[in-house]
């Protein structure tokens, strides 16, 4: 006889698709979640018009605070605990066969929300350059002890901005996944630094942005932003720290702040070429314990189409905005502004 296949109650499970090889992390507890269903509109409020948890005064409708940041008594961010953790709990990542296809392993992990701002109406384009320092030291902080858990083998962080992005709270937040297993497309990445033969892949890009400057939005001794040439969605970013390092929190000082001043002001020309746009941004960094080729970066796609049948049937993007059209229009802004 073989294992059941139902669905557990109330635990996250991964579930390995036979079809492209990439893990599912189904969670139903999540559904529980007040927003989760809501009308899909820009507005992330809580439909009900109950209290932000996010904001000053309501720290009890979060668990304890990870991290604290601040001094006086008056916090400035907090990292906490998701109260709907999509990963959770120190077993490894075993996997198991049910039967001839079904394929799964425990969501084990750690899922924690980075309140980056007090203010509930702020966002990353309001960071100041203190803001932006403290909010990349305390990644770094949350990316070592992740490193240091058990069984945690890579650390997704994202910010997720605009109900149409996925956002389900207005007020400014990130969140930081540590996840028992590699994603297929950190893999994905890691192969392509091992296949390009001319040094780090990302360093030579650098190069070759730099030299030509038509996709390039910002540039300074520590970091470049540009429109990747490969876009795959309008207005689509990517941040480049000049400094080669392949784990976010092996990055030194300078780098590592230079990429928050630098995330800060990509995000204030984006929202002044487009208005407040939803997008979604992620950090990618070697696996934790990876020593082979790779290079830290951040990707912000803005979330201004929707992904149709074709994108979805091949994974081939058709992007109706060319980056160097989209890197014009938002150095613009800055000649303006
Ligand atoms: P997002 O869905 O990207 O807006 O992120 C909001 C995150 O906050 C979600 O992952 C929620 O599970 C989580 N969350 C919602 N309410 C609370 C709360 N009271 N305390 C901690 N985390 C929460
Ligand atoms: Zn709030
Ligand atoms: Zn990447």
């Amino acid at each position: 006889m073989s294992a059941s296949t139902a669905y557990p109650d109330r635990v996250s499970q991964m579930r390995l698709n036979q079809l492209t090889g990439r893990w599912v992390t189904i969670v139903k507890s999540r559904a529980q979640r007040p927003n989760d269903f809501a009308a899909r509109e820009h507005q992330v409020e809580d439909p009900d018009g109950r209290p932000c948890p996010f904001c000053p005064g309501n720290e009890e409708a979060t668990p304890a605070a990870l991290e604290t940041i601040g001094e006086g008594g008056e916090w400035i961010m907090r990292v906490i605990p998701n109260l709907y953790p999509a990963f959770e709990g120190e077993d490894g990542f075993a996997v198991q066969n049910l039967g001839p296809v079904h394929v799964q392993a425990e969501a084990s992990g750690i899922h924690e929300v980075f309140v980056y701002s007090r203010e509930h109406s702020d966002g990353l384009h309001v960071l100041s350059d203190a803001q932006a320092g403290h909010m990349m030291q305390a990644l770094r902080r949350r990316f070592i002890d992740h490193a240091e858990t058990p069984n945690i083998r890579y650390t997704q962080a994202i910010v997720n901005h605009g109900r149409e992005a996925g956002a389900s709270l207005a007020h400014p937040h990130g969140q930081l996944l540590g996840l028992p297993f590699v994603p297929g497309e950190i893999l994905d990445e890691e192969r392509a630094f091992a296949r390009f033969a001319g040094g780090c892949l990302l360093c030579t890009t650098v190069e070759a942005e730099v030299s030509t400057g038509e996709r390039v939005i910002l540039e300074n001794d520590d970091v470049v932003v540009l429109c990747p040439y490969w876009s795959g969605v309008p207005f689509e970013l990517l941040i480049l720290p000049r400094e080669h390092s392949l784990h976010l929190q092996s990055a030194s000082d300078t780098s590592l702040e230079a990429v928050g001043r630098a995330l800060r002001d990509a995000i204030g020309l984006l929202q002044e070429a487009l208005g407040d746009v939803a997008f979604n941004l992620g950090f990618h960094t070697s696996p934790h314990h990876h020593t082979g080729e790779y290079h830290w970066h951040v990707h912000i796609w803005p979330n201004l189409v929707t992904q149709a049948g074709f994108e979805r049937g091949t994974g081939v993007m058709i992007n109706i905005v060319p980056p160097e059209e989209a890197a014009s229009q938002l150095r613009a802004v800055r000649v303006l502004s």
